[in-house]
């Protein structure tokens, strides 16, 4: 198989190179070739050498705050190179008030300091199997769940209150749980009712009372995206996807790898809704 070619490049004029070096060693260890242009690179010298060397994929690193102009001058350098396809992906000290902006300027992504290199080594194999598409972002929250003592009781509040319509009700015999679905616009609130002792809602409820106990996303893929996040350390609750609510596939992520929120990631099977 082809080796995925990187292109590791210092735009503007900061004179630190050691993490754009750790960077450039880890990617290496993950089987690419890596071409590190140095410090202190013009955009048009980066766009240059990506072509030149026929790169998959330019990292840029800054230091010095100049990203703004400095990352997206690289991809109009590409563009007029009609080299726009070489996805161009960002790090360093770059704060989260700047990333919206740059991922608008067309950088396929950002890489904040609380990102490992090997998070950076799986998107950048991602981002080239899909040929220069990143792969799909979740497209919507497909419920909020919400553990209550009794189904029947709480209802009132969300048809009647809130004018929400009751859509579906089900047991989930495997996770010991009766779950009202209401739609909201595009998402859905899910009731959820412990059906014994042994369900964890049961112990939620004792644990913390009624409220919110998970956010679920909508995802395609689950099982690809379990192996992708588990191979980055991320913790979740079953081994594999197990049978949800509604015609779904489902797996939960462990609030410790997820900043204290239960999220369930949540497939929709082929032919239901
Ligand atoms: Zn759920």
């Amino acid at each position: 198989m082809k080796k995925i070619r990187v292109l590791i490049a210092k735009p503007g004029l900061d004179g630190h190179d050691r993490g754009a070096l750790v960077i450039a060693q880890a990617l290496r260890d993950h089987g690419m070739e890596v071409i590190y242009t140095g410090l202190r690179q013009s955009p048009q010298q980066i766009a240059q050498a990506a072509i030149q060397e026929d790169v998959d994929v330019i990292g840029l690193s800054s230091l010095s705050g100049a990203h703004r102009t400095l990352f997206p001058k690289v991809v109009q350098e590409l563009e007029q190179r009609n080299a726009g396809d070489i996805p161009v992906i960002g790090g360093g000290v770059i704060p989260s008030e700047d990333i919206p902006y740059l991922l608008e300027q067309g950088i396929k992504k950002i890489f904040t300091s609380g990102s490992t290199t090997d998070a950076l080594a799986s998107f950048i194999k991602e981002l080239m199997q899909v040929n220069g598409h990143v792969v799909s972002k979740p497209k919507k929250i497909a419920h909020i769940g919400i553990a209550v003592q009794n189904i029947e009781q709480a209802l009132s509040f969300y048809t009647d209150m809130l004018h929400l319509d009751l859509e579906h009700v089900e047991h989930v015999e495997s996770e010991g749980v009766k779950v009202a679905f209401l739609r909201i616009g595009e998402t859905r609130i899910e009731l959820l009712e412990p059906l014994h002792e042994d369900s964890s809602i049961k112990r939620f409820l004792e644990k913390q009372g009624e409220g919110i106990h998970h956010i679920a996303i909508d995802v395609d893929n689950i099982e690809a995206r379990m192996t992708q996040m588990k191979t980055n350390g991320v913790k979740f609750s079953n081994d594999a996807p197990t049978q949800g609510a509604h015609d779904t596939k489902v797996a939960f992520i462990h609030p410790k790898s997820a900043h204290g929120v239960l999220i369930e990631l949540c497939e929709q099977m082929k032919g239901s809704e």
